[in-house]
């Protein structure tokens, strides 16, 4: 897979991409990462990527042209799935989406700044939008960090463990049971039975009854979405 990031603060994301899980996923050539600075595309002596609102107003807005060479020299590259657009008011990214986004060959994430982006870029390329939750940062690049974490960590070969990824939160629409270690007892916290007494298809049993519970009490709208 290959995830072409479009920002105009590549250093932010250059070290939260290259840790742990992700930094592995790129050593074994499961992902392809590659940041694409904006300014790079911008033809002024100053590097311009953003310009004053038509009609006035707070903000800056991020202007069409660098975003949309950005966007050409990659797209004659390869071809493109998703042109994703970083935005708060895009589509919620929750599991279901990850582990569609994570089954595509080749994504763009274009991460916005200042009062956004022109829109002629919504309507005309990009192919979605994201929205990491209903609040607004200051710009794309950590939504695309999520967004692109999400993903990779379920490439297959990503978590040395497979089943781990699979048994994580919201896969089955259910949330993970707790999970414990050593020690057993911990200042009188222990550990629940169940967990010591070896007994695989009771642990199974416990473990599910815990995720149905915790579901029900934390996210029932995921279990209404079954009905
Ligand atoms: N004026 C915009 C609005 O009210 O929707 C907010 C712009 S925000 C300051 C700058 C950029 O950060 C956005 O263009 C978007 O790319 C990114 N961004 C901010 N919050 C986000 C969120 N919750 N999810 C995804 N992207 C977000």
């Amino acid at each position: 897979m290959r995830i072409d990031i479009i920002t105009i603060f590549p250093e932010i994301l250059q070290s939260s991409l290259n840790y742990s899980i992700i930094k592995r996923a790129r050593e074994k050539g499961l992902v392809e990462i590659n940041l694409i600075n904006l300014r790079d595309f911008a033809t002024d002596k100053h590097k311009s990527v953003d310009d004053y609102p038509f009609g006035g107003g707070a903000g800056m807005v991020m202007m069409i042209e660098p975003v949309y060479r950005a966007i050409e020299s990659l797209k004659k590259e390869r071809k493109y799935d998703e042109i994703i657009y970083t935005s708060p008011d895009g589509i919620h990214l929750n599991q279901k989406l990850a582990n569609r986004l994570s089954l595509l060959e080749n994504i763009i994430i274009l991460a916005g700044h200042y009062k956004g982006v022109d829109q002629r870029i919504r309507d005309y390329l990009v192919t979605m939008e994201i929205s990491i939750g209903d609040y607004v940062l200051s710009g794309g690049e950590l939504p695309a960090a999520i967004i692109t974490d999400s993903i990779v960590r379920l490439l297959p070969g990503a978590i040395s463990d497979e089943q781990s990824a699979l048994t994580d939160s919201f896969q089955d629409d259910l949330i993970a049971p707790p999970v414990y270690t050593r020690p057993v007892n911990f200042k009188g916290w222990k550990v629940p039975d169940i967990l010591l007494s070896g007994n695989t298809p009771e642990i199974e049993k416990w473990r599910l009854e815990q995720s149905l519970e915790r579901t029900k009490r934390l996210r029932p709208h995921l279990l209404k979405e079954d009905e």
